[in-house]
């Protein structure tokens, strides 16, 4: 790992997301490789990180992302925060992986069964205030919600909302200056995906 070149990326932002679908199949077969501690891969890890995807995810506890894609030690830059939402801090993160790992793939992961979502359904609908550092985060949920559709039964309502809040996210990410720097040169890939909690699987959004 010492020997690699900066800007060099291990793998395509294809080459990457294959690997993150096949993890996951690993995982949903129950044939998952890690958590596997191997000493000769934490002295190369001491050497510097080349992570080959950079996940934004919730920080819901059903949702571990090397886990979900089988992934080890020094392979996903995770980010996770309730409601996988872009916050100053967040895209300070994500822009660290671009310009400083160089992650040829981004996720922005979501899952079934949000809280976060769930909570700014509650006040768009209700006009439920949650406690103020809470309401914050609420509020970065807020603008990608969809209109409410009463036809629907209030869990499809939450499915539409979750999957609706990682375009959301993944639109925000776009719109920094850094985001379509990077798109604009192509080797970078975003993409979105949600976690079925019920199934244990990742569903790549098109
Ligand atoms: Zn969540």
């Amino acid at each position: 790992m010492a020997t690699l070149k900066p800007h060099e990326p291990l793998l395509t932002a294809d080459e990457a997301l294959q690997r993150l679908i096949d993890g996951n199949l690993r995982f949903l077969r129950g044939e998952a490789r890690f958590p596997t501690v191997q000493k000769d891969i934490l002295a190369d890890l001491a050497q510097g990180q080349r992570p080959y995807a950079t996940i934004l995810g919730c920080s819901d506890s059903r949702v571990p992302p090397e886990l979900v894609f089988d992934a080890g030690f020094g392979e996903l830059f995770i980010v996770r925060v309730a409601g996988n939402v872009l916050a100053p801090e967040i895209a300070g993160s994500l822009q660290y992986a671009g310009s400083h790992l160089h992650t040829p793939l981004f996720v922005v992961l979501g899952h079934s069964g949000c809280g976060a979502v769930q909570a700014a359904l509650e006040t768009q609908r209700h006009g439920v205030q949650h406690r103020a550092r809470i309401q914050i985060l609420i509020d970065n949920i807020l603008p990608g919600l969809p209109d409410p559709d009463p036809q629907l039964p209030p869990s499809a309502q939450l499915e539409r909302a979750v999957e609706a809040n990682v375009r959301w996210t993944l639109h925000q990410v776009l719109e920094t200056p850094e985001g379509q720097a990077r798109m604009a040169e192509g080797r970078m890939k975003l993409v979105g995906a949600v976690y079925e909690i019920e199934s244990g699987c990742v569903r790549f959004l098109s």
